[in-house]
């Protein structure tokens, strides 16, 4: 056999490393603890993070429930979303707009047996709207709240200066101020936001690899392929994240404005019974005359208001039966409440039906012989997009955290290999013969 410098695989596996008794073939170390058992880390940072909101649930705004009754429930007027003057009404009486518009406008979620009252009166009233900007989390938002002469076109503001102090409000940044045109304005940095577009990178990240993945498995692309297709497919992780990147930008810029909610000025003004319940209004959406039989019951009640032609329609729903009101609450992610008059048994099917706002989807359930009683279930979506999203930051907190720890070790280890040292130690072992003695 050939005498030779470097010693054969054999020989080396019996060499030993002088300072630290390591093999001398040894190509790895064994990385520390937190490295090796980073998944059961990361899921114990996960449940520490699931306690605290446990905690904090149940802490700061804490389970509850409680019911109360009602004599009665008074009017309190406020204007649709859109304007109507009485020439619009009589327009929908007579059929000759019929878009649905005024019913969609008028109906708002309540027991069957409210009653609808109507007035007319000049626009003037309190108004609020906002607009936003951040995808998919709010970063910024502006509110603006005013009295107004027209609550429609916004016209002549005015507004009291805010009693709230200005600064941080938690993980918010707020400021309140009278603006140029005499608005209220509320400026919101949400810094909790800023964590949203990183995650939904780190979640197309995750998806390009998985995509990734399918394709060599589904053959559609090949793994070591030199076409287009396959050096498509071995990007696919980054070009999801560039594609997520600026779709988050684009979107993050964009505002997305939100319509509020007006009432008029002076509060509460008087209103007129229509006649109309609840329940009429669900069964006029289901008739093809439905809406002019709405429009002509609110002329009816209003016969007065013919003599301002610029009034504007604001609108109430109020009980005259006394019922009872039973709620309960989770933290602020989930509530439920039921409407009932007092001894009355729900019968017939039940329905749900679901409505979307902002923040919230709210379940609710009628039963379709029961005018009496209602039940309304609202869980808030972006509370629980808030709460996934800290769960999700303690989860990649916990991994960020490990992977330094890991990233050094191995940067370590090639360099040691590559300069001939023990792996573990760092001894110079070049210098090392075994004498072959065949
Ligand atoms: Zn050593």
């Amino acid at each position: 056999m050939k005498d030779d410098e470097t010693p054969s695989e054999p020989a080396r596996s019996v060499l030993v490393c002088p300072e630290c008794a390591a093999p001398a073939s040894q190509r790895e170390v064994r990385p520390p603890w937190p490295v090796r058992r980073r998944r059961l880390l990361q899921a114990a940072a996960l449940l520490v993070a699931l306690a605290y909101i446990v905690w904090r649930i149940v802490g700061v705004s804490p389970i509850m429930s409680g019911s109360a009754t009602y004599a009665s429930v008074p009017y309190s007027a406020g204007f649709p979303s859109n304007r109507y003057t009485r020439a619009d009404i009589e327009r929908y009486a007579s059929g000759v707009v019929s878009d649905g518009q005024l019913l969609k406008d008028l109906y708002l979620n309540v027991l069957g047996t409210y009653e609808l009252g109507v007035t007319f009166l000049p626009p003037a009233g309190f108004a609020t709207h906002y607009h936003r900007y951040g995808w998919p989390t709010r970063i910024v938002s502006y509110g603006y709240d005013a009295q107004y002469d027209d609550v429609y076109a916004k016209t002549n503001p005015s507004a009291k200066p805010s009693t709230l102090r200005n600064g941080w409000w938690g993980w918010t940044y707020m400021v309140i101020r009278i603006d140029a045109q005499g608005r209220r304005e509320r400026f919101l940095f949400v810094s909790k936001g800023l964590l949203g577009g990183p995650l939904t990178l780190i979640a197309a990240w995750g998806a390009g690899r998985v995509l990734r993945w399918l394709m060599f498995l589904l053959r559609v692309a090949s793994r070591d392929g030199l076409r287009r297709r396959d050096r498509l497919a071995r990007r696919a992780p980054v070009l999801c994240i560039v594609v997520c990147a600026i779709g988050v930008t684009i979107a993050s810029l964009r505002p997305q404005a939100f319509p509020g909610w007006a009432s008029p000025v002076p509060w509460n003004p008087a209103c007129s019974d229509t006649g109309v319940t609840g329940a009429d209004v669900v069964q006029f959406a289901k008739e093809p005359d439905g809406e002019a039989a709405l429009a002509r019951a609110i002329l009816d009640a209003t016969p007065e208001a013919a003599s301002n032609p610029d009034a504007c329609l604001a609108f109430a729903w109020g009980s005259k039966v006394s019922l009872t009101s039973t709620g309960w609450a989770i933290g602020r992610l989930l509530w439920g409440t039921v409407l009932e008059h007092q001894g009355v048994e729900a019968s017939g099917p039940r329905t749900i039906s679901f409505k979307r706002d902002r923040a919230s989807v709210i379940a609710t359930v009628r039963w379709r012989e029961t005018d009496g009683r209602m039940a309304m279930y609202s869980f808030s979506y972006g509370r629980a997009a808030t709460l996934v999203l800290e769960l999700c930051a303690a989860w990649i907190a916990a991994g960020l955290g490990v992977w330094p720890i890991g990233w050094v070790i191995r940067r370590r280890t090639a360099k040691r290999l590559a300069r001939g040292w023990c792996v573990r130690c760092g001894y110079d072992l070049k210098g090392l013969h075994v004498v072959d003695t065949s």
